[in-house]
């Protein structure tokens, strides 16, 4: 009988995207994957270290194995590994505990590594070298698949762990991630969605993040190329022109902002004034009027004052952004900002958090109100309660009625009501 074994993914899309080539590696060593609810023998964990929650999650999801999968091994690997090991070793029923830098040698860790009575623990310091990846990251539960190009980080913002948990920037081999996206066309992905840690900083034999676009787009079958999220200080206007161009690349960009006071930017270490930042987006946003802007913000970070916040809420209103997500500042053991002075109190933290998310909630809407009436083409994903669900190439949520499967299809549907966070459309 084979070996089962189930996932659990934390944290960031290259996480989810690293899950996928993980299955289809486990697979290929002849073990069956099972979904997480079910009995297995190996459970594994792709953890998460980017603030307290990521941490705490992590212990969470080991108890919750040990109430449905009592008699399973647990294997913790990723960030929190890479840089928590020994915390982690020291949890319930955990048996491996592998870092970023061997995590995609899982399956021959397991194989050598069962006869210990203690956790194995495998986290060396993260090579700085390009790589390959061994298997594509097919995914079974989406339409659309995330595609690895690069890992790492060299910017140290002050508040961040990830160039400690993931390394110093590296590139994927440009052949690789052409054969990984022919594999991917191959099993029926329509929608390939380039991930990294900081993609803009693609750079691999002179080729850069345009290259990566430019030769996806010429591989027969992608109908669609979505950038997962970019830093604002590496988006060369060369990209911006084949969004205008109408390829195959979505008009969508996900651009982290952090802050929109310089105190704080500054503070963040983020290398860029607002100025910069508010008008590179305005740039954008008139090369590409339908373009869907999102962004990340962080509230709380030590300093932060009334005046300071109040200046973010404005950029974030009157700015072209058409969503972002908030997150609370947790300090991290390896960041520089625990050293900060002035920390903000939780009571204010939750409050900012709570004005911004209203304040995103209406953004989205009056970007959903600029389409409805509009005809768009929706690729489809799945059916639920009644109603199929997809996404625009610029991120607007659509849910449509069908008698007939439209699973992984491009539709033409013409928007009607704005529903919360979706619009409902009729196929035309
Ligand atoms: S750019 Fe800054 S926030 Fe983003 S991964 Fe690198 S260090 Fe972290």
């Amino acid at each position: 009988m084979k070996t089962k074994i189930s996932f659990y993914t934390l944290g960031c899309r290259l996480n989810q995207s690293e899950t996928s080539v993980m299955q289809n590696q486990f697979e290929s060593h002849g073990y069956q994957v099972v979904d997480f609810y079910q009995p297995s023998d190996i459970v594994v964990v792709n953890t998460c270290t980017v603030t307290k929650h990521g941490d705490n999650d992590t212990r969470k999801i080991v108890h919750k194995i040990q109430r449905v999968n009592p008699q399973a091994q647990i294997a913790l690997i990723g960030c929190q590994a890479q840089t928590q090991k020994e915390i982690l070793a020291e949890m319930p029923n955990v048996k491996w505990v592998v870092g970023n830098a061997r995590k995609m040698e899982l399956p021959e860790i397991i194989r050598d590594e069962t006869a210990s009575d203690h956790p194995v623990i495998v986290a060396p310091t993260i090579p700085r070298e390009s790589f390959t990846i061994p298997a594509a990251g097919i995914d079974r539960q989406h339409t659309r698949a995330n595609i690895k190009i690069q890992d790492g980080c060299d910017s140290f913002c002050s508040f961040c762990e990830i160039p400690y948990a993931r390394g110093r920037a590296r590139s994927r081999e440009f052949d690789d991630i052409l054969k990984e996206a022919r594999v991917l066309v191959d099993a029926g992905h329509k929608e390939l969605v380039i991930t990294g840690i900081n993609v803009g900083h693609y750079a691999y034999k002179g080729k850069g993040i345009v290259d990566v676009v430019s030769a996806l787009d010429d591989v027969a079958g992608i109908e669609r190329i979505r950038i997962s999220s970019i830093e604002p200080t590496t988006i060369p206007d060369t990209l911006i022109q084949k969004m205008k161009t109408k390829t195959k690349l979505c008009r969508y960009l996900h651009i982290p902002m952090q802050s929109g006071h310089d105190d704080i930017l500054q503070l963040m270490k983020r290398g860029y004034r607002i100025e910069d930042f508010l008008s590179l987006i305005q740039r954008i946003h008139s090369d590409v009027p339908e373009i869907c802007i999102g962004t990340d913000v962080i509230v709380g970070f030590p300093g932060e004052t009334d005046e300071h916040f109040k200046t973010t809420y404005h950029h974030l209103k009157s700015a072209p952004i058409n969503y972002f997500h908030v997150f609370s500042y947790s300090k991290r053991k390896m960041a520089k900002a625990k050293k900060l002075a002035d920390p903000v109190d939780p009571a204010t933290i939750q409050e900012r958090s709570h004005i911004l998310r209203e304040l995103r909630d209406r953004k989205r809407q009056a970007f959903y109100e600029l389409f409805s009436g509009t005809t768009q083409t929706v690729l489809f994903e799945q059916k639920k309660d009644g109603f199929w669900a997809g996404l625009t190439d610029n991120y607007i949520r659509v849910k449509t009625k069908s008698t007939q499967t439209l699973e992984n299809q491009l539709v033409d549907v013409k928007l009607d009501n704005i529903e919360h966070n979706f619009i409902s459309g009729t196929i035309v």
